[in-house]
């Protein structure tokens, strides 16, 4: 039986139920804060731009998170600072913050930023990763991690498009991706271009020589959802603070880290889960090892009334052979297509993000062949992001090695952001001291300075 509409209602997610309750922490409102006199001096001391210097805290509006933020006395001591919060810090934080760690979250410019490789508008939740089964069971578990997670803010935030692999003649990729999801048991459906042709008569088919169909996959709302994980850790007691972290100096155990803004911050452990920043902060040790790359996104607009390619007419489509992949039009943002070929090295603080006219072309010419109604569709939007790419795309999950308390976490190579309640809970596992499910592939051993691509 065919899938076209995604309405089988296959589902091995079954929860396990790992995920434990929020605690139910209540930030004060303003007006509480404004009445008392610990209010008025918290207020005052924001005013003046001066850290807290005693008790719980103030609240401070948020512009990334729009609620009030609690900040820090100087010096405070925690058991777990995380730098960094993108889909790998933020959920860092909130699994450290529920196994009972005090955490405090620092990120330069906000959780979500538009800088930040997680700051895009959707990503891409699916199964398939060739013969890789590790990412494969990882896509499993996250994917049911953020179901949770969601569930539980009331957020709509995953959308179940589907995703249709586009395979070519002479492409393994696609064909080990399904026998890893016969093995592992996650249901997919293999299509003859006939049966393409039925169900999505919208896609071009050139060149493609069948097709699968993962039906519980989707799309992952990007920003928002990072920005809710972070919300929620903060409502659970992590401690946020928007502050750039300088690069840790020596050697040993790390006492402290300096902020830009001249705090002092003592913790445990320190993590830095800083994206595509992390050659920047560390550049003796990963400035050949991380490459961020130049990556341009277009969204196009759809003509108007017209449902062909909106979910579930359209699911996601992932075409590696041809280098491209694209969303449905999601909330009205207009089809996402990109190009999924690693462009030019990127600067993340100070790179242009404008698109160029030759990748809007090259996304034209795409379009000609496999969504030829759109050839001349206007462009909506675009944006400029940047992947963080290792030497083969495994993540880098490890200690530094001149640090006991220090780790590096990153590496996410334009496929992480999925992964995030995973990372999380494998970085939480570290923290602990446990070597259960310790994986080989996410060391720093193994991150070599010439670009090998071999995770997709
Ligand atoms: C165009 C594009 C498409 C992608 N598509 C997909 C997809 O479909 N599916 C998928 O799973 N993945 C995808 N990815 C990859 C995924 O988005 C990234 O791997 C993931 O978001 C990386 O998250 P991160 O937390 O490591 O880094 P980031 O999100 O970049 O977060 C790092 C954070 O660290 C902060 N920071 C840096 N330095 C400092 C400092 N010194 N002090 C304080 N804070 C600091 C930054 O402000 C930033 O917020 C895509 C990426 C791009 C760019």
């Amino acid at each position: 039986m065919l899938l076209c509409a995604l309405a089988g209602n296959i589902s091995l997610l079954r929860s396990s139920g790992r995920w434990t309750d929020c605690h139910s922490y209540k930030h004060p409102t303003p007006t509480e804060l404004s009445s008392g006199d610990s209010g008025s001096v918290a207020i005052r001391r924001l005013a003046l731009g001066c850290a807290a210097t005693s008790g719980l805290l103030y609240g401070q509006v948020d512009p990334i998170m729009r609620e009030p933020m609690r900040a820090s006395e100087t010096d405070s001591a925690y058991d777990v600072a995380v730098i960094g919060a993108g889909v790998f810090g933020a959920w860092t934080a909130y699994q450290l913050q529920q196994s009972g760690k005090r955490v405090v979250l620092i990120d330069a410019y906000g959780a979500g930023n538009s800088r930040s490789s997680s700051g895009g508008e959707s990503r891409i939740i699916r199964m398939g990763y060739g013969a890789d089964e590790i990412y494969t069971r990882s896509a499993l578990r996250a994917l049911r991690l953020w179901q949770e997670f969601f569930a539980q803010i009331n957020e709509p935030l995953f959308h179940r498009t589907g995703v249709l692999w586009l395979a070519h003649d002479y492409d393994p990729y696609p064909e080990r991706c399904a026998e890893t999801l016969a093995k592992v048991g996650i249901p997919f459906e293999k299509l003859t271009t006939n049966e393409l042709e039925q169900c999505y008569p919208q896609i071009g088919l050139d060149r493609i020589a069948w097709g699968m169909l993962e039906p519980d996959s989707g799309a992952l709302l990007a920003r928002r959802a990072v920005q809710a994980v972070v919300r929620e850790a903060i409502k659970n007691g992590v401690v946020h603070l928007q502050d750039s972290v300088e690069a840790p100096p020596g050697k040993g155990s790390l006492d402290f880290i300096k902020t830009a803004s001249g705090r002092r911050i003592s913790a445990g452990n320190y993590i830095f889960a800083c994206g595509p920043w992390l050659p920047k902060v560390f550049p003796d040790l990963l400035a050949d090892r991380i490459q961020p790359s130049r990556q341009d996104v277009f969204f196009f607009g759809t003509p108007a009334g017209d449902q062909r390619f909106t979910s579930p007419a359209l699911p996601i489509w992932i075409d590696f052979k041809d280098e491209a992949y694209g969303f449905p039009d999601l909330e009205g943002r207009g089809v996402k297509v990109a190009i999924d070929r690693h462009g030019p090295p990127f600067d993340p603080d100070s790179g242009n993000r404008v698109v160029t006219e030759e990748s809007l072309l090259e996304v034209r010419q795409y379009l000609v062949r496999r969504l030829p109604d759109l050839r001349n569709a206007p462009v909506t939007e675009t944006r400029v992001c940047q992947y963080e790419n290792t030497s083969n795309g495994d993540f880098l999950i490890d200690r530094h090695p001149e640090f006991a308390n220090v780790w590096l976490v990153g590496g996410g190579s334009g496929h992480g952001f999925k992964h995030g309640p995973v990372v999380g809970e494998y970085v939480a596992a570290r923290v602990e001291g446990s070597e259960e499910g310790l994986e080989p592939r996410f060391s720093l051993a193994t991150k070599r300075k010439s670009q090998e691509r071999a995770v997709f």
